[in-house]
């Protein structure tokens, strides 16, 4: 019996490094959270599976039980986490060249804001056909205006919220990492795993 316990401890401590209770597994069909059942057999060998929650709300989810093993989704979790830093990483590199759109959407504010300033100028000597004409073209202007600040302030914060730094060097040496290295690495960068035998396993990355 106490063999039993052991193999089984050893067994969790080894392989599940990454699904735990800090990164959620949900059903991709219901919504409802993936439980995480063990159960051993009388030779100690431990089996995994995954128990829908759905399938006890009173609407029941309809697939039959999942088939997916969680050891399944944990080599193809750790493979998309490599994969997300991998992007992060090229995108981080092409922002850090000079960003020629942010640079074209400044001069173009520039260069609306001289025309709006041209017209303003004309409005003193304009009669009321060239003054409706003036106003309507310096409204339409100013909504030109606005619409570039929307997008480089959006641009800006894109750029900000990349930053995968601290993630890189653990990713790198993931073997060597301890279960609570990489369950916090996971954290860091998992929203949720979506799973389900007929969309398969489907990672919503935080970062
Ligand atoms: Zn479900």
């Amino acid at each position: 019996m106490m063999n039993n316990v052991k193999s089984y401890a050893t067994f969790r401590k080894d392989r599940f490094e990454i699904l735990n209770h800090y990164v959620m597994v949900k059903c991709a069909c219901c919504g409802y959270a993936m439980h995480f059942n063990h159960c051993a057999n009388r030779k100690g060998v431990v089996y995994h599976r995954f128990i829908d929650y759905g399938k006890f709300t009173p609407n029941g989810c309809r697939p039959p039980p999942i088939q997916l093993k969680p050891r399944q989704v944990e080599v193809a979790v750790l493979k998309e986490m490599q994969k997300r830093i991998e992007q992060l990483k090229i995108a981080k590199r092409e922002d850090s060249k000079p960003d020629t759109e942010t640079e074209s959407i400044k001069t173009e504010i520039i260069r609306i804001d001289g025309e709006i300033q041209k017209l303003m100028e004309k409005l003193a000597d304009a009669d009321s056909v060239l003054f409706d004409y003036i106003q309507k073209r310096v409204s339409a202007l100013h909504e030109q205006k606005s619409e570039l600040d929307k997008k480089m302030q959006t641009m800006c914060r894109k750029r900000k919220a990349i930053d995968t730094t601290p993630l890189e060097e653990p990713m790198k040496q993931w073997d060597k990492l301890t279960v609570q290295e990489k369950h916090d690495v996971a954290a860091a960068m998992i929203d949720v795993v979506l799973i389900s035998d007929e969309t398969g396993i489907e990672v919503k990355f935080s970062i």
